[in-house]
């Protein structure tokens, strides 16, 4: 059989079971911090669960690596019907990508769109309906979306969770995110000089407009579930606390790469034997 088709077929399998394992995991955190590391730690956390699939699908790239072309073994049929719910959670989350870029973001007040070139749309009736300081406070807030590429970011987000899909776990951590991205955006807004009740008034006006957006773009209201607690939040002062910190990403990503290499290396040294026990099996 074909080496890249076996691999292929490997990783969507023994990936995917990794992927929805891990996937029920909580991921609460339990304290509270300035918005904007909050919302980079809500971020890593949300990602957290496709770090054991990438383990295993370097592992089995390490297999490959060791492997001539085309591999003596074939693959059972066992091993296909076993794949292919994966490949429908796969499947679906790719056709989800597509559709959320191709998507208009359709009734909305203000958002910002575009993944590699973010701008901010506004709708005409909405400047009418907001008074100037509102509108300036929308303006403030959405140029900061633009500021960190939300939109792209909301894109990849959506797109691991739904990798995810069915389990609730994932889809709370995106939603609980998405909430700490709008406070860390509405803070950033605020502490260049945007009042928080003008922000308030922005995000209740813009609401009426907001029905239903399924496309990759970073909103004014942000998500539904998470707004009362935003209006409330935005009507306190703003919380003056120590400097931010960011989460510690050099070690993450250093600890990552060191066992993405050891999984390499394990696959190259221990994949055979049980890669062959697993064609033997499934035969
Ligand atoms: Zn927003």
């Amino acid at each position: 059989m074909e080496r890249e088709s076996l691999l292929a077929t490997l990783i969507v399998l023994l990936g995917g079971l990794a992927l929805q394992l891990f996937a029920v995991w909580p991921g609460r955190i339990g304290y509270s911090c300035a918005s904007r590391r909050l919302e980079r730690l809500h971020w890593l956390v949300l990602w957290w669960p496709a770090a054991p699939a990438l383990t295993v699908a370097a592992w089995l790239c390490g297999w490959a690596l060791s492997q001539p072309d085309p591999v003596p073994g074939h693959v059972g049929r066992l091993i296909f019907i076993a794949a292919v719910p994966f490949a429908i959670v796969g499947g679906r989350a790719l056709v989800r990508a597509a559709w959320s870029l191709c998507h208009s973001p359709g009734v909305y007040g203000i958002v910002t769109v575009g993944l590699l070139r973010p701008r901010i749309v506004v709708a005409p009736e909405l400047a009418k309906t907001l008074d100037e300081r509102a509108m300036q406070a929308a303006l403030a807030h959405e140029l900061t979306h633009v500021r960190h590429r939300d939109p792209l970011r909301i894109w990849l987000a959506q797109f691991v969770t739904d990798l995810q899909w069915p389990w609730v776990p994932a889809r709370r951590r995106f939603i609980g995110w998405l909430a700490t991205l709008e406070y860390a955006r509405d803070d950033e807004a605020r502490a260049e000089g945007v009042d928080g009740a003008d922000l308030a008034a922005a995000v209740l006006g813009s609401l009426r407009f907001q029905l239903g957006i399924d496309a990759a773009a970073a909103t004014l209201i942000g998500h539904p579930e998470a707004l009362p607690a935003r209006i409330a939040r935005l009507l306190r002062p703003l919380p003056i606390g120590p400097p931010d910190k960011e989460p510690p990403y050099l070690a993450v990503a250093a600890g990552l790469s060191v066992v993405w290499l050891a999984a390499i290396l394990l696959g190259i040294l221990s994949g055979e034997r049980l890669i062959d026990s697993l064609l033997a099996v499934s035969s």
